[in-house]
């Protein structure tokens, strides 16, 4: 089936109107309109060929909400006119060890991306949500339990929100425990509302004095302007988690430091350039880990989407049309979003 998408042909060239191939579903598959997706900053790195190993043309977007339109004979958990979610994955060996405790993000045979990612069997180019349809096996579906008014600024929990869930749950943010969130972008936002809705003690850290008055409306107890020696010594050694959701490299020492005996700092950014090496001796000294952080599994994205469902927990988002993709990463760029766009997929119809 041929639909309409937004594709990067080159690092250098931006993205536009182009059209491609969607199988038609299996057995096993789901077939979805996309209603909304949201741009994470991961699709700007993709589409700009940041990273390595990057395969164009590029189709981005992995925070799909979207509407079933048919399903394969073997599906029995979705049906047809149901809103539903795809996430960062749409496959993974199923058999190795991650696969089977469920973070199929860690797959040990490579696991498959909503885009850029190699589908097993013909190892064919996956393309991402900034498209008007995806069909995808039913196990990477996701039940959506948000209102139909709720679904624009429910699309970036997908990414952003399972990607700072997963450490908090990992390294137990919760009751007595005090989270640092550094970055206030789609990631960090989210990173404050999840912390905060556990339980931990949250201070966001940002580089931009203008955030503070929002990162405390957004739940964070305390914040902390980074580029402030001052105000960082105050938090000196007493951190149990740090996550890091920053785009760009930076030095991380200023925030080992902040970390108390045994405390973790996790990075979740992934910049094209590396961070400056962190000083030995902030580890040694009060037996500090320095950890990263990849998405999360199938069922913690269920669980935290069904945890934001309860809570009334969603992202703070800017609706855009398809068409105005390349304003919105000259935003991002700058840091000019509250907090994440998340594109109406209508606007595709219309290109
Ligand atoms: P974003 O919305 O652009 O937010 C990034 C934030 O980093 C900015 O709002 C800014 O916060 C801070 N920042 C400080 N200096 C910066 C600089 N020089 N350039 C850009 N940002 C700077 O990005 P996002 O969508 O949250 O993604 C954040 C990073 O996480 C990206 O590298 C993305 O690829 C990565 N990511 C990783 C995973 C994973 O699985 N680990 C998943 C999704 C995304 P302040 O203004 O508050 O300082
Ligand atoms: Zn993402
Ligand atoms: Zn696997």
């Amino acid at each position: 089936m041929q639909i309409k998408a937004f594709a990067a042909q080159s690092a250098t060239t931006p993205l536009a109107l182009t059209t491609i191939d969607r199988r038609a579903p299996g057995d096993e598959d789901v077939a979805i309109e996309i209603l909304y997706c949201g741009v994470c900053h991961s699709d700007l790195h993709t589409a700009r060929g940041e990273w390595p190993g990057i395969r164009f043309p590029a189709v981005p977007g992995h925070e799909i909400i979207g509407r079933v339109t048919a399903v394969g004979q073997k599906v029995s958990k979705f049906k047809t006119g149901a809103v539903v979610g795809v996430g960062c994955l749409v496959d993974s060996c199923r058999h190795c060890a991650p696969c089977a405790a469920g973070l199929e993000q860690y797959c040990d045979n490579g696991a498959t991306l909503t885009y850029n990612g190699h589908l097993f069997g013909t190892g064919e180019n996956t393309y991402g949500g900034y498209s008007a349809a995806i069909v995808v096996d039913q196990r990477f579906v996701l039940s959506i339990r948000h209102g139909e008014n709720d679904l624009a600024a429910t699309a970036p929990l997908l990414c952003a929100g399972i990607t700072t869930w997963s450490p908090l749950r990992h390294w137990k943010a919760g009751p007595g425990k005090k989270v640092g969130i550094v970055g206030i972008g789609g990631l960090g936002h989210m990173g404050i509302k999840l912390s905060h809705a556990l339980g931990a003690h949250t201070v966001a850290f940002t580089t931009s004095a203008n955030k503070q008055r929002a990162a405390l409306e957004l739940g964070a107890d305390e914040v902390v302007v980074s580029t402030n020696p001052g105000e960082m010594a105050k938090h000196s050694n007493s951190f149990d988690l740090i996550v890091d959701a920053v785009a760009a490299s930076h030095d991380l020492d200023a925030f080992m430091t902040l970390l108390k005996l045994d405390g973790t700092m996790t990075l979740l950014g992934a910049p094209s350039h590396p961070h400056p090496s962190p000083a030995v001796f902030n580890f040694l000294l009060k037996r500090r880990s320095l950890a990263g952080s990849a998405i999360g599994g199938l069922p913690e994205t269920q669980e935290m989407l069904d945890f934001c469902a309860e809570k009334g927990i969603t992202s703070d988002v800017e609706i855009i049309k398809m068409q105005d993709i390349e304003a919105a990463y000259g935003r991002l760029l700058k840091g000019d979003v509250k907090y994440r766009f998340v594109i109406d997929m209508a606007s595709l119809k219309a290109a």
